[in-house]
């Protein structure tokens, strides 16, 4: 690989990039974002993928799956389709995989077929990792994968066809290992941790200034996996809308843990993204 062009994204990159609808803006042309997450076991990772999409700055979000009903009632905005992200009308990007459960592989694979961005996350990089890189070789839109570092550890066992390397080892060379698999899948990586990363195919590597700790709690993720999906509906290239949903999760995540710092849910951070968005414009 060359060396690494790395940068980390500034208040005022960030502000610059957010996507704010102009006096002729409709729900349309702001972006539909598809969210294909949730199952039996885990509706609430459906749930919690929506209040991100809801906040990212998409015009609609369009649901695809088992936790409908959960999502309506907690989201009545939400725009429902029966069936898979396949035949599901018209989105500007799909967000795959938070609790997929047991219908991932397919939903995946119809995502993928898409010529719109895809964002994979959880169960949906558990079953790219089976699948291997060759799984993205026909896409023309960006695919943009957030693994914490099983998910990365998994993901290069998928494209070595070696045997996982030890998370902790990945953590430790954080830059390197979204590096890795940047090149390996050809896709955007955001590498989720203490530091987030994220490395584009091209080579360009972003780290996330903000942060905390507290966001190490059960649904965080999903709620990023919308943010970023609504970014990418919206029509930011992959890189920054990565860089853009770090950036405002962190901030939430700060923002939602107050000072000197408590525990945050994962809802608590969804609904402080429209504070921090605020304060970066
Ligand atoms: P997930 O593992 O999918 O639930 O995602 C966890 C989220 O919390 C990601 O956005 C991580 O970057 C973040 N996170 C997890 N652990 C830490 C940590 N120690 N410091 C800061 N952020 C963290
Ligand atoms: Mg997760």
């Amino acid at each position: 690989l060359p060396p690494p062009d790395v940068t980390a994204l500034q208040h005022a990159d960030v502000a610059a990039l957010l996507p704010v609808p102009d006096v002729e803006s409709d729900k349309y042309r702001r972006g539909v974002v598809g969210v294909a997450a949730g199952s039996a076991t885990y509706p609430g990772a459906a749930v919690l993928a929506v209040a991100g999409a809801l906040r990212g700055g998409a015009g609609a979000v369009r649901y695809v799956g088992t936790a409908a009903e959960e999502v309506v009632r907690r989201f009545p905005e939400t725009l429902v389709t029966e069936g898979g992200p396949h035949g599901a009308g018209r989105v500007q990007a799909w967000v795959v995989g938070p609790g997929g459960g047991e219908g991932a592989r397919q939903t995946l694979a119809e995502a993928l077929a898409s010529d719109v961005p895809v964002l994979v996350d959880a169960d949906g990089l558990t079953e790219l990792g089976r699948l291997g890189p060759g799984a993205l070789a026909g896409r023309t839109a960006p695919t943009l994968l957030t693994p914490h570092t099983g998910e990365a550890a998994r993901l290069l066992a998928g494209a070595d066809g070696t045997a996982p390397p030890a998370a902790a080892d990945l953590a430790a060379a954080r830059l390197a290992t979204a590096r890795r698999l940047a090149a390996a899948y050809r896709a955007t990586v955001l590498l989720k941790g203490s530091t987030t990363v994220i490395a584009d195919p091209g080579g360009a590597v972003r780290v996330n200034p903000t942060g905390t700790s507290w966001l190490a709690t059960a649904g965080s993720g999903d709620v990023l996996a919308g943010l970023a999906g609504s970014l990418l509906a919206a029509g930011l290239p992959a890189l920054d809308a990565a860089s853009v949903a770090a950036y405002l999760h962190g901030l939430a995540g700060r923002h939602a843990a107050g000072e000197p710092g408590a525990p945050v849910t994962a809802s608590w951070v969804a609904e402080a993204l429209p504070v921090v968005w605020r304060g970066v414009r």
